[in-house]
C-alpha cells in the first residue's frame, strides 16, 4: 500500500558507515538488504519506495531523521553485511493522522482511481478499503459519471472545495464537503481529497428550514388572525361596510388632502324613514335584508374611491371626495335617494325613503367628528322637514339647532320643575258673544317671572318626544282649574275646557285612561272636556290612534279638529273621526271681509261642519267685521284677541265675571 505522503529523494551523499533508508514503510530488514547492492545504493533511485539514500556526514543524517525523512538507517560494519534499523515510528504519527482524521482522505491518480482511502473514508462509503482503493471515484459519487476529477482541480488549478453525495454500499447519499489540492510527484498529477460529512449539518439545516416552515405557517395564521380582528374592529358585521371608526379615519385623511390640494370633502348622512317600521311590522331578518340590500344599493350608486359606511341601526354615511361644489354634493344625494326610492329590498312592493343631510368642507376645513356632526344636522331638518329629501347644513341650520338645543334644555327642566304653566283663552257663543269656554295654552313661567309662548318650545316638544310629559301636565293642570270653574259661573252655564293634543300622547297606547283619571282627579264632567287634535296629528289614521279616540269620545269628552284647512285632512278624514267641532284656521279668518278666497273657505267650513253635525269654531278673530261676518255666516263660536288674549288663570275668574 503506498504511503499518503509520496517521499522525496533528498539526494544527499552516502554515509559509509550509517545508511538509512528514505521514507518507505515496515519493509523488513531483509527486503531492504536485498534492495541494496553492495555499494548500498538504491538500485532504482528515481522510485521513492524503494530509495536508498547513503549519507557520508553523520550531520546529514541526523537532520534527514530530524526531517523526518528516514525510513530506517543501516549499520555497516567490519563484519559481513549490514545491520538495518528500521525507524518504523518515524511517520508513524502523520500516517496515524491521516488514518484517524475525522474526515475522509484520499489520493486521487490523475485518472481519478483512488489510490489510497483512509479509515473514515471507508466508513462513510460504508466499504472495505479494498473495494475502494484502484476503484474510480465517480463510482461513489451521486451523479458520479457527470463528475469528472478536473473538477477537484478548480479554474486555476489550485484545488476546489464542494460539496458533493457519495453513495454508501447501501446506494444511500452522504452529503460531503469535499477539499481538493492537486499534488505534482515528479510529473505524476495527483490529488488529495478530503471528505467533510455534512449529514449532521444537512439534517440541522433540514430541522432549521422545516423550523422556518413551521414558523412562516404560524405567521400567516397569525397575520390572519390579525386581519380578521382588524376587519372586525373597523367593519360593520351585517353590510361590510366600514364602520364609525374606519370613517371617521378616512375623513380625516381626506381632510388632510384636501388641506393641500384646496378640494372639497362631503359627508352625507343617510338615514332609512322606513326602517323602523319593517323592523316592527316584517321582523328583524327582514330588517337586516333591508340594510344589506341598501348598503349595496349605495355603493352601486358611488364612485370607487368614496366611501360608504354604516354607523348605526339605520344610519349610513357616504364619504365623497373631491366633489366640485354643494351643488355636486346635492346631486350626489339626490342620486342615492332616487336610487333607495326605486328599490323595493325586501320585496314587499314598498320602497325604502331616506332623508339625506350634507355638510361639505372646504379645503379640508373641520374635523371628522364636526362634518359628521353638521351632515347629522341636517339630516335631522330633512326628516323634520317630512323626509324623503336632502338638506345641505349651513351656519344659519346650525344657529337654528343650536337655538333648538337650548329649547330643549329649557323645556326639559321646566317639565322637571314643574313650570309649566296654562293660559286661557276665551271661545265666544258667535249669536250671544257670551264665553262658553276657554282653551288652554301652554307656557313656561321662567324663575325670573317671564313667561315663554308655545312658539319656543313646542315643535321641540314635539320632534323629541317631550311633548307627551307637557300634554300630561297641561291637561292636568287645565282640568284641574277647570273642576273649580261652576264656583264661579252659574250652575245653567257649564264652561268647558280645551286642551291640545299631540298624536305623539298616543304613542304610550294609554291615553284615554290618562284622560279618565284626571277627570276623576280633577272632578271635572267629561262632556266639559274638550279636547283639539291638529290635521297633521291624524293625517295617517292609524288603527291603534281611531280606537284610543273611540275610546275617549266613549268617555263623554268632546274630540275637535284644530286650524283645520292648513292640513290634509280630507272628508274621509272628517267623517271617520268622532269629532264634535272643527276651528277654522285663524289664517282664513283673518282675511274676511278682505280676501274673498278666505271668505270662501271659511263659508265652506262652516257649512261642512254644519252638514256633518259638527261646530264650527272660528279661531283669531280680531275685529269686528270678522266677528259679524261670522255670525252672517252662521259660524256657532268665535275666539281671538277681540274678545280676550289668553289669559293667566288668576284673570279667568273677572273675564268669566264680565262675559255677557
Ligand atoms: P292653537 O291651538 O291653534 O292655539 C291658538 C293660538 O292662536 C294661540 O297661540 C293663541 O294665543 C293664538 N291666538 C288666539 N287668538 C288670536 C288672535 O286673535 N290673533 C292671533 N294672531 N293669534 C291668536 P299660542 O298660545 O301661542 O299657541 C300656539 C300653538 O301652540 C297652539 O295653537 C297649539 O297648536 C300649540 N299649543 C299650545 N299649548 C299647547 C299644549 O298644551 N299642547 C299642545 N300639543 N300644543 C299646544
Ligand atoms: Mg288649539
Ligand atoms: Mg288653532
Amino acid at each position: 500500500m503506498p504511503g499518503p505522503f509520496p517521499a522525496s529523494s533528498t539526494g544527499a551523499p552516502v554515509a559509509r558507515s550509517l545508511t538509512t533508508t528514505a521514507r518507505s514503510t515496515t519493509t523488513t530488514v531483509e527486503a531492504e538488504e536485498d534492495r541494496f547492492d553492495d555499494a548500498g545504493r538504491s538500485p532504482d533511485p528515481s522510485s521513492w519506495s524503494e530509495a536508498l539514500v547513503r549519507m557520508s556526514e553523520a550531520e546529514d543524517t541526523l537532520r534527514a531523521i530530524a526531517a523526518g525523512e528516514v525510513d530506517a538507517f543501516v549499520v555497516s560494519g567490519a563484519g559481513p553485511g549490514h545491520r538495518v534499523f528500521t525507524l518504523s515510528t518515524a511517520d508513524r504519527p502523520y500516517r496515524m493522522f491521516v488514518e484517524n482524521m475525522r474526515d475522509g482522505a484520499a489520493t486521487l491518480s490523475s485518472t481519478g482511481l483512488i489510490l489510497y482511502a483512509n479509515r473514515r473514508l471507508a466508513e462513510l462509503l460504508t466499504r472495505s478499503r479494498e473495494q475502494i482503493v484502484g476503484s474510480p471515484l465517480t463510482m461513489f459519487l451521486a451523479g458520479g459519471s457527470a463528475i469528472g476529477p478536473h473538477l477537484f482541480r478548480g479554474a486555476d488549478g489550485r484545488g476546489a472545495t464542494l460539496e458533493l453525495d457519495l453513495l454508501d454500499a447501501e446506494g444511500v447519499a452522504v452529503p460531503v464537503l469535499v477539499g481538493a489540492s492537486p499534488l505534482d510527484v515528479e510529473g505524476d498529477q495527483l490529488t488529495c481529497l478530503t471528505f467533510s460529512d455534512l449529514s449532521a449539518q444537512r439534517e440541522q439545516d433540514r430541522l432549521i428550514s422545516d423550523l422556518s416552515l413551521a414558523q412562516t405557517q404560524r405567521m400567516d395564521e397569525l397575520q390572519d388572525a390579525q386581519a380578521a380582528l382588524t376587519k372586525q374592529a373597523t367593519h360593520d358585521a351585517l353590510t361590510g361596510l366600514p364602520n364609525r371608526a374606519l370613517l371617521v379615519d378616512r375623513i380625516d385623511q381626506a381632510l388632510a388632502r384636501s388641506t393641500r390640494s384646496g378640494a372639497n370633502t362631503a359627508v352625507l348622512f343617510v338615514d332609512l324613514d322606513r326602517f323602523k317600521q319593517i323592523n316592527d311590522t316584517r321582523g328583524h331578518a327582514a330588517g337586516d335584508l333591508a340594510l344589506r340590500r341598501v348598503a349595496d344599493q349605495l355603493v352601486s350608486v358611488l364612485r370607487p374611491m368614496d366611501t360608504v359606511a354604516r354607523i348605526g341601526g339605520d344610519e349610513f354615511v357616504v364619504l365623497a371626495t373631491d366633489v366640485d361644489s354643494r351643488i355636486h354634493a346635492v346631486d350626489i344625494g339626490t342620486r342615492l335617494l332616487e336610487e333607495l326610492c326605486s328599490a323595493d329590498p325586501i320585496g314587499d312592493g314598498e320602497h325604502v325613503a331616506a332623508s339625506v343631510g350634507i355638510s361639505v368642507s372646504v379645503a379640508g376645513r373641520g374635523s371628522a367628528e364636526a362634518l359628521l356632526h353638521e351632515a347629522d344636522t341636517a339630516m335631522y331638518e330633512a326628516k323634520s322637514l317630512g323626509g324623503g329629501r336632502v338638506e345641505v347644513f349651513d351656519v344659519a341650520l346650525g344657529r337654528q339647532v343650536r337655538r333648538r338645543s337650548a329649547a330643549r334644555r329649557m323645556l326639559q327642566s321646566a317639565i322637571d320643575e314643574r313650570r309649566i304653566v296654562a293660559f286661557y283663552q276665551p271661545l265666544v257663543d258667535v249669536s250671544t258673544a257670551r264665553i262658553v269656554g276657554f282653551e288652554a295654552l301652554a307656557r313656561i313661567a321662567e324663575h325670573d317671572g317671564s313667561i315663554v309662548p308655545p312658539s319656543a318650545f313646542i315643535s321641540v316638544a314635539e320632534d323629541t318626544g317631550l311633548v307627551v310629559q307637557l300634554g300630561a301636565q297641561v291637561l292636568q293642570i287645565a282640568c284641574a282649574q277647570a273642576g273649580g270653574w261652576p264656583s264661579i259661573a252659574p250652575d245653567e252655564h257649564r264652561l268647558t275646557i280645551a286642551v291640545n293634543l299631540s298624536s305623539r300622547q298616543f304613542e304610550p297606547g294609554d291615553l284615554a285612561t290618562f284622560v279618565r283619571t284626571t277627570l276623576e282627579q280633577a272632578e271635572l264632567a267629561p262632556e266639559c272636556l274638550h279636547l283639539e287634535l291638529t290635521e297633521t296629528a291624524i293625517i295617517d289614521l292609524r288603527p291603534d290612534i281611531l280606537e284610543q279616540l273611540g275610546q275617549i269620545r266613549d268617555l263623554g269628552v268632546e274630540l275637535g279638529l284644530d286650524d283645520f284647512g292648513t292640513g290634509y285632512a280630507s272628508l274621509t278624514h272628517l267623517r271617520r273621526l268622532p269629532l264634535s267641532f272643527v276651528k277654522v284656521d285663524q289664517s282664513f279668518v283673518q282675511g274676511l271681509g278682505t280676501n274673498e278666497e278666505d271668505e270662501r273657505i271659511v263659508a265652506a267650513v262652516i257649512d261642512l261642519a254644519s252638514n256633518l253635525g259638527m261646530r264650527s269654531i272660528a279661531e283669531g278673530v280680531e275685529t269686528t267685521g270678522q266677528f259679524e261676518r261670522l255670525r252672517d255666516l252662521g259660524c256657532d263660536q268665535a275666539q281671538g284677541y277681540l274678545f280676550a288674549r289668553p289669559l293667566p288663570s288668576g284673570d279667568v275668574a273677572a273675564a268669566i265675571e264680565r262675559s255677557p
